[in-house]
């Protein structure tokens, strides 16, 4: 897929969810949040759900959450826009509440889609909801700061996963926050073995070399697995 398939797929994507009533969190939302960020990124993010801030403002992350996301990127040295950050479900839930599974249900073919298009080597996940999702089973307790091979029902299909708490967590917990810190610098490395992996499985089915990435700055190094 070029840059500008990408782009437009994701904007087809975005214009779809704006418009979605799909579930009832399309009665209670001011705006959808379909995500953002670098169509060419080898890095997703994904939290939970819009909050207040992402429902006024139709952007993920754009609270104190989000500050707090964009302060742990900085600390890998990379800018938000470097990377696609969106959410498991695209509208707000009332009062901030979990999203219910069958919300979750109607949203996941967009998470989908939009993971299907941007092919990522490494998905982050926000939170136990997010985690859920790509590493079924696995609970926030054991998982943060680890990688697995991402659920390919999720969309990405030859992706790792690593596992951060969500940023929210870490606001009400001083604990949380510097052990997000400490689970947040594992990225690099855990984005060095996902490339690792693809090279070796492109290798392995002969197929073309990708197309040099767009996105943060990570040297390739002798990994530590
Ligand atoms: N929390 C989330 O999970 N997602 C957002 O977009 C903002 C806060
Ligand atoms: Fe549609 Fe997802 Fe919003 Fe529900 S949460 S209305 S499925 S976009």
């Amino acid at each position: 897929m070029t840059p500008e398939e990408r782009r437009r797929e994701l904007d087809a994507i975005a214009a779809e969810v704006r418009a979605c009533t799909r579930c009832r969190l399309h009665a209670t939302r001011m705006n959808a949040v379909p995500g953002e960020g670098e169509p060419e990124t080898e890095v997703v993010f994904v939290g939970e759900g819009p909050g207040f801030n992402e429902d006024r403002l139709g952007r993920p992350f754009v609270g104190r959450a989000g500050d707090l996301l964009v302060k742990l990127l900085a600390a890998l040295g990379w800018r938000r826009s470097e990377v696609f950050i969106t959410n498991v479900v695209k509208c707000r839930p009332p009062e901030n509440r979990d999203p219910e599974p069958d919300e979750i249900a109607a949203c996941l073919p967009y998470l989908r889609r939009q993971l299907e298009v941007l092919d990522p080597a490494l998905v982050v996940t926000l939170g136990r909801h997010s985690l859920g999702r790509f590493m079924p089973g696995g609970r926030i307790s054991q998982a943060h700061g680890t990688f697995a091979a991402a659920d390919p029902e999720t969309g990405a299909r030859h992706a790792l996963t690593y596992a951060l708490y969500h940023p929210a967590a870490a606001l009400r917990s001083s604990e949380v926050e510097r052990q997000s810190y400490v689970d947040a610098a594992g990225i690099p490395a855990a984005l060095v073995e996902a490339r690792r992996r693809r090279a070796a499985r492109a290798a392995e089915t002969r197929s073309a070399p990708q197309a040099a990435p767009v996105g943060p700055a990570v040297a390739d190094e002798p990994t530590l697995f």
